[in-house]
């Protein structure tokens, strides 16, 4: 007995464990920051370049490792959505992610009771990887939504770089969604933006995936397009597939075909995924991996960073009638928390799993 009970408890120290895990990915891929780049990596080049170049909005390589050229920007500001970190400089994308997103915060405003949408980092205003936060986001095509409802006022600058996020996850529990918080108006959401042909997979946590395939009760047929991962319990991701005529984008695999509420979401539900790394064996070094450089991109990617900017964030935003966006200062290097240190490192994982993200 007194072996079950502390076997029982072992067990729910793992779980605890997992949870608190999960919730240090709370941020999503906001949170998991890296330390500053080296002076001449693709992450520096491409983090310090304010604007886009000119020319045609074109995807090059893949959605974790690419770049763009001609990218506009959501505009800061819009009757169904407000952008959010503007410091970061990371609301510029392909035309087609750009239009996509402002076609879901009005269908999602007129339709599913959701207010507007936050709207998160897209991607840098030419793309690349990011010294934090992604994996992917590198090509125009990848964007990130806030779980938070958009407020009746527009928020001031400071408000923006400064609102938490707020997780769906219960704390303390394993992957279970939060009753108090979780709304029918955040499922009919990830519903609306999985419904458009465009979109070829939303990011969400394990805890909502489960969620929504336990309680969706309309069309199912777009369900396996939200693909279970870790983090994005604040936030969804969504990502559109290469616009017609990128002919330099190159496709993810599309998702398969069930509704993706069968083994491979139960995955998500075992100890595997949430396993610390194997500590390296006593007297080995683990193996670092390189920086990735500008010769590691498609070969367009230095003239993408070469060629001359547009004239201002205005010129380049989306709809430039609009609203003049205000200038936003890019975001300075800045090293990494302290506690980021403490991120445990993601455990071994099967293919179309986190590698998507
Ligand atoms: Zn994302």
């Amino acid at each position: 007995m007194a072996l079950h009970t502390a076997r029982t408890f072992q067990t729910f120290l793992k779980l605890a464990f997992a949870g608190v895990l999960g919730a240090s990915l709370v941020a999503g891929d906001a949170s998991a920051e890296q330390k500053q780049p080296s002076p001449g990596s693709a992450k520096a080049l491409f983090g310090a370049v304010a604007l886009p170049n000119q020319g045609a909005a074109q995807p090059f390589g893949f959605y974790a490792k690419g770049c763009m050229s001609g990218a506009v920007a959501l505009p800061t500001d819009g009757p169904t959505w407000q952008t959010m970190r503007l410091s970061r400089n990371r609301h510029w994308g392909n035309p087609a992610m750009i239009s996509l997103l402002e076609r879901l915060s009005r269908d999602a405003a007129k339709y599913d009771g959701w207010p507007g949408l936050l709207v998160g980092d897209i991607s840098q205003p030419r793309g690349g990887p990011m010294f934090n936060g992604h994996a992917s986001h590198q090509i125009g095509l990848d964007a990130d939504v806030w779980l938070t409802p958009m407020p009746a006022h527009p928020m001031s600058v400071e408000a923006r770089e400064t609102l938490p996020f707020t997780t769906m996850l219960q704390k303390g529990a394993f992957l279970t969604i939060n009753p108090d918080v979780w709304t029918e108006s955040r499922a009919r959401l990830l519903m609306r933006a999985a419904s458009y042909p465009q979109v070829e997979r939303i990011f969400v946590n394990p805890a909502i995936k489960k969620k929504m395939c336990d309680t969706w009760r309309g069309d199912r047929t777009n369900l396996g397009k939200l693909r279970p991962i870790y983090g994005h319990d604040s936030h969804f991701h969504i990502r559109i597939k290469c616009p017609p005529g990128a002919a330099s984008c190159k496709p993810q695999a599309p998702v398969p075909a069930d509704d993706g509420c069968g083994k491979s979401l139960a995955w998500w539900f075992t100890k595997e995924p949430w396993a610390p790394p194997k500590p390296p064996k006593p007297g080995t070094k683990p193996a670092k991996p390189r920086e990735v450089m500008v010769s590691d991109l498609p070969n367009a990617c230095s003239s993408v960073l070469a060629a001359p900017s547009v004239g201002s964030v205005q010129t380049a935003t989306f709809g430039a009638a609009a609203a003049a966006a205000p200038e936003v200062a890019p975001m300075a290097l800045v090293p990494a928390a302290a506690s980021d240190e403490a991120l445990p490192a993601i455990g071994p994982v099967p293919d179309d799993k986190p590698s998507d993200e």
